[in-house]
């Protein structure tokens, strides 16, 4: 199964994405993961995207097609999840062309509707394990211990620097006009699933599991 989990920054996207890796086997590819890890390299597509990131701008389409067409000629394991990926109608036609070409193809697009008043509260409180990457929030997931990883027991928990209301209003303005329209192009296609990602997490979860199942 591959499918992409669409909706805007905070919406939820990761969360579910780590839990349908450890329930499902599926491979987790998220542009957004790829891009922070390719600015700590000290490349020069690193210094690059660093400030197109921290502005809450997109980075150019050619170069996260190319970080996703890489990771495609991996294991396939379960299937892949992306996330944050496609962000635009020029990657999404990339994406059906590369899947076409490894005789795979899309089964679900899960669009995660959540409001703007909402995801303010949600991006201002994310922190994220830096050991392992489990996303948690300061009121609703917060760790059994504080600052210790419920599941790998690191302490070197990370906030991102363009996780504040500045740079998600700029997001949320390039969400809306170029990755919205993704919505109505996987909805032609009868592509398009909507789950209702105000819900709790396991609520969200069991949402995604219908769909899939
Ligand atoms: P969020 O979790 O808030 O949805 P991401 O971690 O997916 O954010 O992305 C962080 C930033 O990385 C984005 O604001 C954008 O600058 C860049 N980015 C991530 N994925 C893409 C993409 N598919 N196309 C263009 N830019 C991207
Ligand atoms: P995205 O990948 O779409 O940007 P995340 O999965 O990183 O979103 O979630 C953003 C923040 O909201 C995180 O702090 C996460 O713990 C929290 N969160 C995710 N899903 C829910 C939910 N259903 N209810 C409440 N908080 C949530
Ligand atoms: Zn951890």
């Amino acid at each position: 199964m591959n499918i992409i989990l669409l909706g805007p920054p905070g919406a939820g996207k990761g969360t579910q994405a780590r839990h349908l890796v450890e329930t499902r086997n599926m491979i987790q590819l998220s542009t957004g993961d790829m891009l922070r890890e390719a600015r700590t390299s000290g490349t020069e597509m690193g210094r690059i995207v660093a400030d197109v990131m921290d502005s809450g701008q997109l980075v150019t389409d050619e170069i996260v097609i190319g970080l996703i067409r890489e990771k495609l000629e991996g294991d396939r394991a379960g299937g892949f999840i992306f996330d944050g990926f496609p962000r635009t109608l020029p990657q999404a036609d990339a994406l059906a062309e590369l899947l076409a070409a490894m005789g795979e193809k899309l089964d679900a697009v899960i669009e995660m509707q959540v409001d703007d008043a909402a995801l303010v509260a949600r991006i201002t409180g994310r922190f994220t394990c830096g050991d392992c990457g489990e996303v948690y929030h300061d009121v609703t997931h917060r760790p059994k211990v504080d600052g210790v990883c419920d599941k790998c027991g690191g302490t070197n928990m990370k906030r991102r620097a363009d996780d504040n209301e500045d740079s998600l209003r700029q997001r949320l303005m390039e969400y809306y006009k170029k990755t919205s329209p993704l919505i109505g192009y996987y909805y032609a296609k009868g592509q398009l699933r909507t789950v209702d990602g105000l819900a709790e997490i396991d609520d969200v979860q069991k949402a995604i599991a219908a769909i899939l199942d």
